[in-house]
């Protein structure tokens, strides 16, 4: 079935819901989710959205800025900090005006709590700058803009999952997207291409994110040619449930949380004196996994604690229900009462779509744009993270920069050109489907995906060397050969999510492959990429961000300058 909008989105997040609002006012729109619109991932956000409301004690944007160009280890590129904390205060007001209902100070004033790495005066101390909605931040502001979607008029196709993005010349055209219920495909022509399709933790074992966070479409245009920026770098959020990988808020530390190790030490005071528990993520989850390493986890175990128990049970009830439930349900234990053991959890993709200050896409490190093509949020790399994203930060992202890209689609559809999806794209996804769907093999992709999320958690996680991650490259290899020859039990067409599992596979396998060998490529440590054979961060060298190419020679790694305007490299301590 053929489809013609001005605008195609796939992504039913934040991003790809705020830029809908935004490029409706303009041209009609489609928003295509694999999942149901308001099941994405960004409705599982808990902790809170950052800006320097200063509500509750003194704040500024200056402030915001610095932390995360020093938070993101200097990778950063500051032009889009500036934009991005230079509009967060009038993003929390527009999104109050689209009804986010945040929790409130008892004047009434929208309420501000402390989350790692946001300090005041230039890491003299903790601020609060994040603003929540107890809990379930991501979920109120969700709802809120499917709501504004829905009342401006956004075409939503629920369950469509999107299998090819045709670039050519490069020119986007549309994309082919499976109708999940009927096994149908369809075809989008469209003048303006926006992806925000989140992030792709699933390409490890314990992870926070999503079933659906496989990165599909990153997958789809790296195989187009598109380069993917900074893969290297993957955050791991410290406190996931032990054992399940199900995150506990930053917000449970800034609220006042503390870290334990098995001798009962306060660990962070050693790592980061100043602010403690409060640094950033990449610091707290080596300290952790160090305290485990030599011995100091909980009983000598593979754990540490997170004790909540300092926290006063009404606060504990009024500001974190969510992971005061989830920690009753799923480990038998009340926050209020007993510590909680936790360990990294794979969370968030610093890395991703390269663009520009508007979402349109880069397609090599002279920054040439690809017409017709924009990304934002989690797939998207602008790069506002650098090497480490705060905590908080996300969210903004979401909404400044879906903001930006609707905005600027909405201005280029008068010149633009129609789209036309040709009979290729239309044949690869087809035939993509029909090699899976005449699998004969005895293997199939689920486990294949157990086999790559065991080895990636092993060999490319928060720490990482090269004899690692050599061995790493060889057997995703490996994997890859045994998926193209992998057997399917569902044959039919119809919600078959054993049909969708393997096509995911195959973007995990892609998008491993190139986080290993962007890894490899980086002989420093920075941020949330460490690498024990080289310690020290290297400004001389890699002061500079990855660009990895699928050519005909295989995987290309290039580089492209870090935007520096205001804050030069230091030392980070905390
Ligand atoms: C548990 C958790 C808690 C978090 N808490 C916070 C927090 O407190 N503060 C913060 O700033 N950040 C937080 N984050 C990070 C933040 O929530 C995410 O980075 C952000 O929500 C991503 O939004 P997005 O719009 O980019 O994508 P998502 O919300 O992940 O949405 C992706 C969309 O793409 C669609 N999609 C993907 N592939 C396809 C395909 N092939 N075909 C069709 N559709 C497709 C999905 O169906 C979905 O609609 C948290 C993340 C997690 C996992």
């Amino acid at each position: 079935m053929m489809h013609y909008f001005d605008t195609v989105i796939v992504g039913s997040g934040l991003a790809g819901l705020r830029a809908a609002i935004e490029a409706s006012k303009s041209g009609s729109v489609a928003v295509l989710s694999k999942l149901y619109p308001t099941r994405s991932h960004s409705t599982a956000a808990q902790g809170g959205i950052g800006a320097a409301l200063g509500n509750e004690e003194p704040d500024k944007p200056e402030w915001h800025i610095y932390d995360t160009v020093k938070g993101g280890d200097y990778l950063a590129d500051q032009d889009a900090v500036e934009v991005m904390c230079g509009d967060a205060v009038r993003t929390i007001v527009e999104l109050e005006h689209l009804g986010v209902p945040f929790s409130r100070t008892p004047e009434g004033k929208i309420a501000q709590r402390r989350f790692g790495g946001h300090t005041r005066e230039f890491g003299a101390a903790a601020v609060r700058r994040a603003c929540y909605s107890a809990d379930r931040t991501g979920h109120a502001i969700l709802f809120a803009l499917y709501e504004q979607s829905e009342r401006q008029g956004v075409h939503f196709f629920p369950e469509f999952h999107v299998l090819d993005i045709e670039v050519e010349n490069s020119r986007c055209f549309g994309l082919v997207a499976l109708d999940i219920r009927t096994g149908e495909i369809h075809t989008f022509n469209a003048k303006a291409t926006l992806i925000a399709s989140g992030g792709f933790g699933k390409v490890y074992k314990t992870t926070s994110n999503a079933l659906a966070s496989t990165g599909d479409c990153l997958g789809i245009l790296f195989r187009a040619g598109i380069p993917l920026e900074d893969m290297e770098f993957f955050q791991f959020h410290p406190t996931g449930l032990y054992g399940l990988g199900i995150l506990i808020t930053e917000g449970a530390r800034g609220e006042g949380g503390i870290l334990v190790n098995g001798k009962g030490e306060r660990f962070m005071e050693r790592y980061a004196p100043t602010i403690k528990d409060l640094a950033p993520r990449d610091m707290v989850s080596r300290a952790v996994i160090t305290e485990v390493r030599e011995g100091r986890g909980i009983r000598g175990g593979d754990y540490v604690h997170l004790d909540l128990t300092r926290i006063r049970r009404e606060i504990l009830e009024e500001r974190l229900p969510e992971i005061t439930t989830f920690c009753r349900i799923y480990m038998g234990i009340d926050p209020s009462e007993a510590p909680i053991p936790v360990l990294p959890t794979a969370h968030y993709a610093m890395g991703g779509i390269p663009t520009d200050l508007d979402g349109r896409v880069l397609e090599d490190e002279k920054g040439s744009v690809v017409a017709g093509l924009y990304a934002a949020g989690e797939c998207a790399c602008v790069s506002v993270h650098g090497a480490n994203r705060l905590g908080c930060n996300s969210l903004l992202d979401t909404v400044v920069f879906g903001r930006r890209a609707g905005t600027a689609i909405g201005a280029s559809l008068k010149s633009a050109e129609k789209g036309e999806v040709s009979g290729e794209g239309i044949a690869r996804a087809k035939q993509e489907l029909d090699c899976i769907l005449t699998g004969e093999g005895r293997e199939h992709a689920a486990s294949l995906r157990d086999e790559l999320q065991k080895i990636m958690m092993e060999r490319c996680s928060v720490f990482r060397n090269e004899r690692e991650l050599r061995q790493l490259v060889e057997e995703i290899r490996v994997l890859k050969e045994r998926a193209s020859k992998a057997g399917i039990t569902d044959r039919g067409r119809r919600f078959n999510t054993e049909l969708l599992e393997a096509v995911e596979l195959g973007h995990l396998l892609a998008l491993s492959e190139v986080i290993c060998l962007s890894a490899l490529e980086r002989t420093e440590s920075r941020g949330a990429h460490y690498r024990e054979d080289f310690p020290e961060r290297d400004d001389r060298t890699w002061l500079r961000h990855t660009l990895a190419s699928q050519t005909e020679k295989g995987v290309e790694v290039r580089y492209k300058p870090v935007a520096i305007t205001r804050f030069q490299p230091e030392e980070r301590k905390y």
